[in-house]
C-alpha cells in the first residue's frame, strides 16, 4: 500500500506529465496493491478473512475519480471470483455495491477539500465501508461474540491505517507543493531581474536617439520627412511604454496605495479598453455594486485588471459578450468576477495560469497573468479561475474590502 504513494511522488509527478496516464499508472498500482492484500488475508478460523483491501480502493478512488474506482472495484470482484464462488464471494459483491456509489459521491467533495476535511472524509468512508462489511457478513453468516470481535478489531485496524496512509499523501503533497511554489518564485526572481537590467540599457540609447530625432525636426523640412520624424518619435515612445509594463514587476516598488472604489476603477478599465473589444467583436456588460472599497494602488490595479480583461476578450475570436461584476461579499472582501464565453481552458492549463511565459497564443508574452497574479498577492487578494472548455471562464479577484469613513 505504501508503493504506489511513494512512487507517485517520487517518479510519477516527475516522469509522466498528462494526468490522464498519471491516473491510468495509478490505476494499475493500486490494483497490483490489492492483489497484494487480496492474496495475503489474515485467518480468523471460520468467522474471517481480513485484510485491508479498502484501503488501495479507498485512496485510489478518492484521488483518481470515477473511472479507477470502477476498475479498482471490478478487480476486487473478479480476482474474488478466482478464489470460488461462495458466500464470501457474494459478499464481496454486495458490500462493493452498497460502498461505491458512497465513496463515489464522497469523491468530488474530497477532490475540492483541503487536508484535514480529506482525512476526515477518508476515515469516514473506510469506517462506513467496515460497517457494511461487518453487517453484510454477520447476516450471510451470523453474528457471534467472536465474530464481532474480530470484526471491531479490523475496523479500527482499517480506520486507523486509513488515517495514516491519508495523512502521508497529503503531507508529502503539501512538501512537494512547496517546493514547486518555491521554483516558480526563484524563476520569478531572475527574470525580474534580468528584464530591469535590459530595460534600463535600452532605455538609455533610446533617449538619446529620441532627442537627436526631435533636433532633426527643424520648421523647414518637407512635411513628408517631418511626418517620418514624427513617426519615429511616437513609435519610440511606444517601444518605452512597454519596458514601463515590464518594469512594473521587475522592481518592488513601494506601493502607494490608497482607498478605491473599485467601481469607479473598473468603468475606469472598461473604459480604456473598450476600442479594444470593439475589434474582436465583444460586448461588455458591467453591473457594479457602489460601496465598495478596497486599499490598493489604483495604477497596478489597473494593470492587473486590464490583463485579466484583455485575455478574456482575446479569447473570444469570434466575438462575444464579457460580464464583470464587482460585490461585497459576507466575509468582508470584494469579489470581481470577470466572466468571458472564450474558448476555455483545461485543469492542465488553469494549474500553469501565471508562470512566466506560458502563453497558448502566437505573439503572446506570457507575462500578463503573471504580472495579475503577482499584483493581486501583493494587495493580499487572491485569484480563482472557474473554467469550462469551449464555455468559457470566470476570473474571481477577492481583494479584502476596507470601509469608507
Ligand atoms: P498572453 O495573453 O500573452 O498569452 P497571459 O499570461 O495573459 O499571456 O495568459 C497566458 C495564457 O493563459 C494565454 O495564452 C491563454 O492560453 C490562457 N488564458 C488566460 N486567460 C484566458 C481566458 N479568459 N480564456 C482562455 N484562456 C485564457
Ligand atoms: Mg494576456
Amino acid at each position: 500500500m505504501v508503493i504506489p504513494i511513494f512512487t507517485y511522488y517520487t517518479f510519477i509527478t516527475e516522469w509522466v506529465k498528462s494526468s490522464k496516464n498519471r491516473n491510468l499508472i495509478m490505476s494499475v498500482l493500486w490494483g497490483i496493491s490489492i492483489l497484494f492484500c487480496m492474496s495475503f488475508p489474515v485467518d480468523f478460523g471460520e468467522n474471517a478473512r481480513l485484510e485491508l483491501r479498502i484501503i488501495p480502493l479507498l485512496l485510489g478512488t478518492l484521488y483518481g475519480g470515477v473511472w479507477p474506482g470502477i476498475f479498482l472495484s471490478a478487480l476486487i470482484i473478479l480476482y474474488r471470483l478466482y478464489f470460488g464462488i461462495s458466500v464470501g464471494f457474494y459478499n464481496t459483491v454486495f458490500v462493493l455495491l452498497f460502498s461505491l456509489p458512497v465513496i463515489l459521491f464522497f469523491q468530488k467533495m474530497f477532490a475540492s477539500s483541503k487536508k484535514d476535511r480529506r482525512v476526515k472524509i477518508a476515515v469516514g468512508l473506510a469506517f462506513y465501508y467496515c460497517l457494511i462489511g461487518l453487517t453484510i457478513f454477520g447476516i450471510l453468516r451470523g453474528f457471534s461474540i467472536e465474530y464481532l470481535k474480530v470484526q471491531i478489531i479490523h475496523l479500527i485496524f482499517a480506520m486507523v491505517v486509513t488515517w495514516f496512509f491519508t495523512i502521508l499523501t497529503e503531507t508529502i503533497r503539501e512538501i512537494r507543493q512547496m517546493r514547486l511554489e518555491m521554483e516558480n518564485s526563484e524563476k520569478l526572481r531572475v527574470i525580474s531581474e534580468l528584464t530591469s537590467v535590459f530595460a534600463h540599457e535600452i532605455r538609455n540609447p533610446m533617449q538619446v536617439t529620441r532627442g537627436f530625432l526631435q533636433l532633426l525636426n527643424e520648421p523647414d523640412l518637407p512635411s513628408k520627412k517631418k511626418e517620418y520624424i514624427q513617426l519615429s518619435i511616437e513609435e519610440l515612445d511606444r517601444a518605452n511604454e512597454i519596458i514601463n509594463d515590464f518594469l512594473t514587476f521587475g522592481k518592488p516598488t513601494i506601493n502607494h496605495n490608497e482607498r478605491i472604489n473599485v467601481g469607479s476603477q473598473l468603468h475606469r478599465v472598461v473604459n480604456i479598453i473598450q476600442s479594444y473589444s470593439l475589434n474582436y467583436n465583444v460586448e461588455i456588460k458591467t453591473d457594479f455594486f457602489d460601496d465598495c472599497w478596497i486599499y490598493a494602488n489604483p495604477q497596478k490595479l489597473n494593470q492587473s485588471l486590464i490583463n485579466i480583461l484583455k485575455n478574456a476578450i482575446e479569447s473570444m475570436p469570434n466575438g462575444g459578450m464579457v460580464w464583470i461584476t464587482c460585490t461585497a461579499t459576507d466575509d468582508g472582501n470584494i469579489k470581481i468576477s470577470i466572466k468571458d464565453q472564450g474558448i476555455g481552458m483545461t485543469k492542465e492549463q488553469i494549474a500553469r495560469l501565471g508562470s512566466p511565459f506560458y502563453s497558448l497564443k502566437e505573439s503572446g508574452t506570457g507575462l500578463g497573468m503573471m504580472v495579475s497574479f503577482q499584483i493581486v498577492r501583493s494587495f493580499k487578494g487572491k485569484i480563482l479561475v472557474n473554467s469550462e472548455l469551449d464555455r468559457g471562464t470566470e476570473f474571481i479577484i477577492l481583494l479584502p474590502r476596507v470601509t469608507y469613513e
